[in-house]
């Protein structure tokens, strides 16, 4: 008899410190018998799935990359033949990860496939300022983006969508900021906006650097390495107003 596939679990690792994993997430580890996992897991993360065979996908612009059709035929392939499979991302797995097409890959197989959320790049660098993406009087609405544009996507109106939010974070666009910048200028977007930069949010080599848009094109000076959010909007004055430029400690305008 032929056995019943197992299940894939698409799971947020979380931004980067590895306690800001879910319960969740840590008991499917524990389970796991196989986990495909980004470059940019913590290894403390990793080392939850004891029993499991670890198998780096990850895919970073420009290094190491492992086509995606490949990785949906390793995770069916996987659940032929194994119970538990993890698909590790970072941050929350939905977000900027591709989870739909792994979604696409698994429901054609007829695998079984659970999301486990996680803590997204975004809200960790929030909290990591001390700062509300939603601070009542000045912002009711944030949009997550990204200037990206995958093969064979259509253009997006990103900043048009940037321009039009009260709260914006940027993903995948510290390598764009000359262009960026000029993008949301045209769009309509205050030179005078505050902006915040957050390479490696929540991890000890973090480093934050708050400017105006008009500054934003600095930031190539700071040769970001890590992966690094761009989060625009009237909340982030505070840290403008610190002259934030910091490595390392932790900002909290309270503290
Ligand atoms: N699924 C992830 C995002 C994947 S796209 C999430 O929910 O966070 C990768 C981008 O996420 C990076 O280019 C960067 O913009 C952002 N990112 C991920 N981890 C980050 C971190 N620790 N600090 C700052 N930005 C991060």
């Amino acid at each position: 008899m032929k056995r019943a596939p197992g299940t894939v679990y698409l799971v947020g690792a979380g931004p980067g410190a590895p306690d800001l994993l879910t319960l969740r997430a840590a008991d499917v580890l524990k389970r796991a018998d196989v986990v495909f996992h980004d470059a940019l897991v913590h290894p403390e993360v990793l080392a939850l799935a004891a029993r499991a065979r670890k198998v780096a996908v990850g895919k970073r612009s420009g290094r190491y990359a492992t086509a995606q059709q490949f990785i949906n035929k390793r995770l069916v392939d996987a659940a032929r033949v194994h119970r538990v499979v993890v698909r590790l991302k970072g941050g929350d797995p939905t977000l900027f990860g591709r989870a739909q097409e792994e979604l696409a890959a698994l429901a054609a197989a007829g695998v079984r496939c659970e999301i486990v959320p996680g803590v997204t790049a975004a809200l960790a660098a929030a909290a990591e300022a001390g700062l509300s993406l939603t601070q009542r009087g000045l912002a009711r609405s944030v949009v997550f983006v990204t200037p990206r544009v995958g093969k064979g996507e259509a253009p997006s109106d990103w900043a048009k969508s940037v321009a039009g939010a009260d709260t914006a974070v940027i993903y995948m666009g510290a390598g764009e900021a000359a262009s960026i910048t000029a993008a949301l200028l045209a769009a309509g977007a205050p030179p005078g906006l505050p902006v915040l930069v957050v390479e490696n949010a929540t991890l000890p080599q973090a480093r934050r650097v708050a400017l105006t848009l008009a500054e934003l094109p600095r930031i190539s000076a700071y040769d970001f390495e890590g992966p690094t959010v761009i989060m625009l909007g009237a909340v982030f004055a505070p840290a403008l107003e610190a002259g934030l430029d910091s490595a390392g400690s932790r900002f909290c305008r309270s503290a």
